[in-house]
């Protein structure tokens, strides 16, 4: 994985508040400096938000350069952000916010999510053990490194935002910057 979390340094307090926080165990502290194993690290970002100077930083995706390089934008949000919002204006300002931002279309994907989750119920009930699904790829590398036993247990399916960002590049005939979860971009030329 890339290197994801950037340690700025000048105020860190050697709390090591960050270090109990990982739960790969990716951080230490060493001369009083924090090191984070990139090899370990499986981007949760559980450390950033533990430490109380702001001492960790989550390596930022450059926006501007990838809305320049594409003809058209589209941010697919999730259908779990839905229930942050108490009333349907609310969510109606925050895609109007997320356009203002350069995207051409805000696309959810609740279909997809749907369909999976009835075709995971389905399959649980085909298999002889206890199935699992998990539609964040953080737990899912989680998973992998400290529960690799769990590994026969997951249903193997595709991640639904990796399947509508498919689904979109297929209808839409440009190049396209599919945005996603605020984090992760996925690029593609059609
Ligand atoms: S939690 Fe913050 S202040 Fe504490 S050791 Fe980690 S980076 Fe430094
Ligand atoms: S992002 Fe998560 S796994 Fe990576 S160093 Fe921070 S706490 Fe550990």
């Amino acid at each position: 994985m890339k290197p994801v979390i950037h340690f700025l340094g000048e105020n860190c307090k050697n709390c090591i508040k960050c270090v109990k926080s990982c739960p790969t165990e990716a951080i230490s502290l060493i001369n009083g400096k924090v090191m984070i194993d990139d090899a370990h690290c499986i981007n949760c970002h559980v450390c950033v938000q533990s430490c109380d100077y702001k001492q960790l930083k989550i390596r930022e995706v450059n926006l501007e350069k990838a809305f320049q390089e594409h003809e058209y934008n589209i941010a697919l949000i999730p259908t779990s952000i839905l229930s942050d919002f108490k009333e349907f204006n609310e969510l109606k300002e925050f895609v109007y916010a997320i356009k203002k931002f350069h995207f051409d279309e805000v696309v959810q994907y609740s279909d997809i999510e749907g369909e999976l989750y009835h075709q995971a119920m389905i399959d649980s009930l085909k298999a002889d053990k206890v199935m699992l699904t998990s539609f964040c790829p953080t737990i899912n590398r989680l998973i992998k490194r400290e529960y690799p036993t769990l590994l026969d247990h997951l249903l193997p399916y595709d991640y639904p935002v990796e399947i509508a960002a498919k689904r979109l590049r297929k209808s839409i005939r440009t190049r396209i910057l599919v945005f996603f979860h605020f984090v992760n971009v996925l690029e593609n030329s059609l």
